[in-house]
């Protein structure tokens, strides 16, 4: 489907295209099943059980009891949630501890709490993307109240952090410990709750075929945060406001679905892409890996790649204009010319930042946008490369 109007789209992490079977269940909820869940009539209560429906369909896949998932609007809203919901709980003087490498939907929440008095702590990275223990052992050995917002999977190299461990070491650091999953759920199977201690967990809906505008916050039992939108009595109490009952379905459906692809072995064919694509590309000249050269250590479907002394930017034009879609770092930050914050934390060289493109993938991608990224590739590259002042 992604060569549909000759289309190669490899810019999933941005967001993906809904399944066709996830507009199907969406459908009745507009002008058939439209009751009010909260209503006392057996027309609102029809729907009340399937939002229900869909909450189990989402707990299933994180491993977690459904009554723990709150619907949000999107990632973004599930992050803020936690952040600032967790935080206001914990009080005043709480410690909070993140990453340089956050998507800006925990960044921008972390640094307004440094305004509000609380000490918040980044933690680094290595060139090749990975954490920086030692400063996050350091940055939790801190005395009184602490809060971690570590993201699973980073949103432009695909670099996954060990959650496992790092929540690990929150829970016996006493520790709130909060993830931003929206990269790794459906992607990673090693995303589940019932094994690793986080204490809350985001994802959002549009990133696994779901459409945009619609998420969830895994809150576990006994965590206490403060609720997010105060009104009546939805989702617990903790998110006011009347379901969106046709995409909270469609995010169940959504669920469902991933859980079915992960199982049949969907991201380890989206992987062969994936390193297909990245072989071809590293033999162009001047061209390197933003992340970890180990492929199992980021995501399946995630590559990076910066092609010294040209600008990422023109290169994504010259994709599109080839019927490519890609990206030079996250949708937020694509636009500017700045080389993205995760790229920066990483120490790449400034001539290669600069020219960094990401290409995301997802299990609607076939060989054949593999075939058209490395036929179109070189010549964009010595073209640019020709143009460029840095050259010669
Ligand atoms: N967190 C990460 C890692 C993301 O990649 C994104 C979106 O790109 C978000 C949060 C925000 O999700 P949403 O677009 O649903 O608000």
């Amino acid at each position: 489907m992604s060569r549909q109007n000759e289309l190669t789209y490899l810019d999933n992490n941005a967001t993906t295209r809904v399944a066709p079977e996830v507009v199907e269940s969406m459908l009745p909820y507009f002008t058939g099943k439209y009751g009010n869940p909260s209503s006392t009539h057996r027309f609102g209560g029809a729907v009340m059980r399937d939002i229900d429906d869909a909450r189990r369909k989402v707990a299933a896949l994180i491993n977690c009891d459904p009554a723990e998932i709150i619907f949000t609007s999107c990632g973004t809203e599930s992050d803020n949630a936690a952040i600032f919901g967790a935080v206001e709980a914990l009080g005043a003087d709480t410690t909070v501890i993140t990453t340089k490498v956050e998507h800006p939907a925990v960044l921008q929440p972390c640094r307004e709490l440094r305004e509000h008095g609380h000490n918040v702590v980044e933690i680094g990275v290595a060139s090749d993307g990975s954490l920086n223990f030692a400063e996050y052992e350091a940055a939790l050995a801190a005395p009184g109240k602490k809060f971690v917002s570590m993201m699973w999977a980073n949103n432009e190299t695909g670099v996954v952090f060990p959650i496992a461990r790092a929540a690990e070491m929150a829970r016996e650091a006493g520790a709130v410990f909060h993830t931003d999953a929206v990269q790794a759920v459906g992607k990673l199977a090693e995303v589940d709750v019932s094994r690793v201690p986080v204490s809350m967990l985001s994802l959002s809906g549009h990133k696994l075929h779901a459409p945009k505008g619609v998420g969830a916050l895994f809150i576990r039992r006994g965590v206490r945060v403060k609720p997010f939108l105060r009104g009546g009595h939805q989702e617990r109490g903790m998110r006011a406001g009347t379901e969106n009952t046709p995409y909270i379905v469609a995010l169940g459906c959504a669920a469902t679905l991933a859980q079915s692809e992960l199982a049949n072995g969907a991201m380890e064919r989206i992987a062969r892409l994936r390193d297909r694509l990245q072989e071809g590309l590293l033999k162009l000249p001047d061209a390197s890996l933003n992340g970890d050269g180990d492929a199992r250590a980021r995501l399946p479907n995630t590559l990076n790649v910066g092609f010294s002394y040209i600008e990422g930017e023109a290169m994504l034009m010259l994709l599109s204009d080839a019927g490519i879609c890609a990206s030079s770092g996250s949708a937020c930050t694509s636009g500017s010319l700045e080389p993205s914050h995760v790229i920066r934390a990483m120490g790449v060289p400034f001539t290669a930042a600069h020219g960094s493109l990401r290409f995301s993938f997802s299990r609607d991608n076939t060989d054949a946008d593999v075939d058209r990224v490395l036929a179109v590739m070189p010549g964009i590259v010595a073209k640019l490369r020709a143009l460029s002042p840095f050259v010669n």
